[in-house]
């Protein structure tokens, strides 16, 4: 499943609910018992694919992918295109929070998320839980900035593998709808369930140990 990852800090909220960052929406997808270990229990992975890898490294390797001269926004289609990079966002009406690795703004205003992995793509696919990632800064996108973002982009830096996919209206809804559950584990100390059999589980989170006591 996904691999090495950035961690964001939340910042301290002037509201009763707490933040909810891309990354827990992230980890939802993955898992959502992993939100529960996460911001519940607070508990420290033992290394596991989700495991977040330091800000300092994750800007070091973005920074070193954006110089390629074939780097997605090098491309004809965004010639005169503003880049912005690691902008940090906020949803008041969600309460979400987090930080695009690089934003392209085109000549014609479009707006697009642009997410670094420093991990190799699922066989040539964007994983589940990335794409959901992207759908989630789309939405902070929108709020900031006053615009619909219709696609975005995973860029898988080991294969030099860029992946473009739609983002709908349904994703959308679906990330809305997973930030309320996530705020539910929290607000309720709820354990969610499983998605995938504890037997088959790869423990890929780095919490197969605390999971299985639960
Ligand atoms: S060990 Fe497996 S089932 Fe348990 S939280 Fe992690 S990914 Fe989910």
């Amino acid at each position: 499943m996904s691999g090495a990852e950035k961690r964001q800090s939340l910042p301290i909220s002037d509201v009763a609910e707490p933040l909810v960052s891309v990354t827990d929406v992230k980890h939802y997808v993955y898992c959502p018992r992993l939100v529960y270990f996460d911001r519940v229990l607070h508990a420290q992975p033992v290394f596991g694919s989700q495991q977040e890898e330091s800000q300092e490294l994750h800007i070091e390797y973005v920074r070193k992918e954006l110089r390629r001269k074939d780097a997605v926004y090098y491309s004809p289609e965004f010639v005169g295109a503003e880049k912005l990079l690691f902008v940090p966002l906020v949803s008041k009406s969600l309460q979400l929070q987090g930080v695009v690795d690089c934003i392209i703004k085109t000549v014609k205003g479009e707006y697009i998320p642009v997410e670094y992995k420093n991990m190799n793509s699922d066989k040539g696919k964007a994983y589940m839980d990335h794409k959901y990632q992207l759908v989630a800064y789309a939405l902070l996108m929108e709020e900031n900035f006053g615009t619909v973002v219709k696609r975005g982009f995973v860029n898988y830096v080991p294969e030099q593998l860029i992946l473009k996919f739609e983002i709908t209206p349904s994703m959308k809804s679906y990330v809305k709808r997973v930030v309320g559950h996530i705020k539910r584990i929290i607000r309720e100390e709820m354990l969610p369930p499983i998605r995938v059999a504890q037997n088959k589980c790869q423990g890929g989170c780095g919490h197969k140990q605390t999971c299985q006591q639960n």
